[in-house]
C-alpha cells in the first residue's frame, strides 16, 4: 500500500509502530528530536584511552511476558544482539553489548531520521499536516502515529480533542538517575543492586557494559518531590547513599540526567486513534510501565492506522 505514514518518537513504541506497518506493505518514516535512537531505553557512551564504556541510564532490562514481545527477543537471543539479564522468574534481558544495540538490530530496515523535532500537527480536509523544526514547511501524510510521553503528547496533538481527553488521564513518576565510574572497580562486585520498598531514597543501582559503569536510580517518592531541585543537590544526596555500599572506593566521574516523566504511573484511558482523522497515539502510558508494554502499545496504533487507510 503506497501511503505515506510518519511516526514520532524512535523509543520502542515508535520502532514497534514502524515494524507492524511494514509487514502491511507500509513503509514509515520515524524522526525524533533526540541524538540518538532509542528514547527512554538509553545508552551514553564514556572513552578511556582506547575502548569505550556504557552507561544504560534509561530502562536497564525488559521482560516478555506476550507472544508478540517473546517474538522479537528470541530473535535478538538467537542473533546475539540480546542476552538475559541475571537470573529472574520471568527471565529479564538487556541489549547485547548495549541496550541501544537491541534497537539498532530492531530497526535495521526502518528509516529514521534523529534530531528533527515535530512543533506542529494540523488536520487540513482528509490530510494530516507536520510541521517540523529543520524545514518549518508544512509536509502532508496520509497518517501519523505520535509516541511522546502523554504531556508532551498533549502539547502537540491540541487540534485532536478525542485524544487530548485520552491523553489527561494518565500520571507518570519522575528518575533521578545518577552515572557514575571508581577509581578502582571494588572488589566483589554484583552486577545489580535492588531496593526496592527498601529504606533510602534509591530504588536500583546497576553496571553498565562492565564494572566500572554504573546507574543508580533514586525511588518514586524521593524522585516526584526533588526533580526539580538543583543538580548539585541532588548529586550531593545520591552520592552519599551511594557511599555507604562503596566505602572504600573514591568516585570518579559522575553525571546526573533527571527523567520528568519516567514511569507510568496511572495509564491513559480513551481511544487510541482519532475519530475523524487518521492520527494515532502510541506508548507505554497506553498499555503500562515497561518497554514491552510501549512495544505493544505501537503494534495496537499501527493496526489502528492500517485499518483507516485501508
Ligand atoms: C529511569 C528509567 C528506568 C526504567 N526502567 C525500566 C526497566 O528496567 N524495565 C522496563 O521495562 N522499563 C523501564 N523503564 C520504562 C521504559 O523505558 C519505557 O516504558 C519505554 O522505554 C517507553 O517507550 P516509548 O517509546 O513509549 O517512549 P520514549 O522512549 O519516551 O520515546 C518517545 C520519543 O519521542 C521523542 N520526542 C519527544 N518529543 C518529540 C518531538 N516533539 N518531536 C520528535 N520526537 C520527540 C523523544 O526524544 C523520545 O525518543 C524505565 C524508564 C526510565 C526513565
Amino acid at each position: 500500500m503506497s501511503k505515506k505514514v510518519i511516526i514520532i518518537g524512535s523509543g520502542i513504541a515508535g520502532i514497534s509502530s514502524s515494524l507492524k506497518l511494514k509487514s502491511y506493505g507500509i513503509n514509515s518514516i520515524i524522526v525524533d528530536k533526540g541524538n540518538s535512537i532509542g528514547g527512554r531505553i538509553s545508552t551514553r557512551e564514556v572513552k578511556y584511552a582506547s575502548s569505550s564504556s556504557f552507561f544504560f541510564h534509561g530502562a536497564q532490562f525488559f521482560t516478555a511476558k506476550t507472544p508478540e514481545f517473546k517474538k522479537i527477543i528470541n530473535i535478538g537471543v538467537n542473533k546475539k544482539y540480546i542476552k538475559e539479564f541475571g537470573s529472574f522468574n520471568p527471565k529479564r534481558y538487556r541489549g547485547e553489548k548495549t541496550m541501544r544495540d537491541f534497537l539498532l538490530n530492531l530497526s535495521k530496515e526502518l528509516h529514521i531520521q534523529q534530531k528533527v523535532k515535530i512543533i506542529e500537527i494540523k488536520p487540513d480536509n482528509n490530510k494530516i499536516y507536520v510541521v517540523d523544526n529543520k524545514i518549518k514547511k508544512r509536509v502532508s501524510y496520509d497518517g501519523v502515529i505520535s509516541t511522546l510521553p502523554a504531556p508532551q503528547n498533549y502539547e502537540l496533538l491540541n487540534q485532536f480533542p478525542s485524544l487530548l481527553k485520552t491523553l489527561n488521564t494518565g500520571l507518570y513518576h519522575a528518575c533521578i538517575a545518577l552515572m557514575f565510574t571508581f577509581d578502582e572497580i571494588p572488589l566483589g562486585l554484583n552486577t545489580y543492586y535492588d531496593f526496592y520498598k527498601k529504606p533510602g531514597i534509591l530504588s536500583w543501582m546497576a553496571s553498565g557494559s562492565n564494572l566500572n559503569v554504573w546507574t543508580a536510580h533514586t525511588n518514586e517518592e524521593f524522585s516526584d518531590l526533588n526533580y526539580h531541585k538543583d543538580k548539585n543537590f541532588l548529586k550531593e544526596k545520591i552520592m552519599s547513599s551511594i557511599k555507604q555500599f562503596f566505602f572504600n572506593s573514591k568516585i570518579k566521574f559522575h553525571s546526573l540526567h533527571v527523567w520528568r516523566y519516567a514511569k507510568v504511573a496511572k495509564k491513559c484511558l480513551g481511544p487510541q486513534i482519532d475519530p475523524k482523522y487518521p492520527v494515532a497515539i502510541a506508548g507505554d502510558f497506553l498499555e503500562g510501565p515497561n518497554v514491552e508494554s510501549a512495544f505493544i502499545s505501537g503494534n495496537k496504533a499501527a493496526n489502528l492506522i492500517f485499518d483507516r487507510l485501508k
